[in-house]
């Protein structure tokens, strides 16, 4: 079947958003079993990635790279970095990391407040 660039583009916005949201909202403080998890889905995520080239690409980059899960600013600036490496290498734009704080809302409201009591 033809390569559709609109196709693959459109499932990477999609799937950049979910990424970078899910760092946004992963603990300050992760328990050991939170820090496996999100390990656990950032191999899954780069091995089952449905563009298999791109999947290929990814793999190589956090092996090179391994994901960072000590806090939500390091698991959101490692994201950041790996976002922008594979922007590099599609001649995109790069993204000012330092700018990532605020930039990805769940739009949940405030459940971390929530969960604080
Ligand atoms: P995207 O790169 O999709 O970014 C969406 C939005 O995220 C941007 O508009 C910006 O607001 C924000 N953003 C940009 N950079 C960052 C950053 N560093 N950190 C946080 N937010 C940022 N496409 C290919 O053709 N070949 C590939 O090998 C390939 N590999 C991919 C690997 C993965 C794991 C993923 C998720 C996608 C991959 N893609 C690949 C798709 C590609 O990265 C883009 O998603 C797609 O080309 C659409 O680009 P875009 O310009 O709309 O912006």
């Amino acid at each position: 079947k033809l390569e559709n660039a609109t196709a693959k583009a459109e499932l990477g916005r999609a799937s950049w958003k979910l990424f970078h949201t899910m760092m946004a909202r992963f603990p300050d403080k992760p328990s050991d079993d939170d820090r496996l998890a999100l390990k656990t889905y950032i191999q899954l995520f780069a091995r089952l990635y449905p563009c298999g080239d791109c999947a290929s690409h990814f793999q190589k980059i956090i092996a090179k790279y391994p994901p960072q899960t000590s806090s939500r600013s390091a698991a959101a600036g490692w994201a950041c970095e790996m976002h922008n490496i594979v922007n590099k290498r599609l001649k995109k734009e790069l993204f000012d990391c330092n700018n990532i704080g605020d930039f990805y809302d769940c739009g949940c409201g405030d459940e971390d407040k929530k969960k604080k009591g």
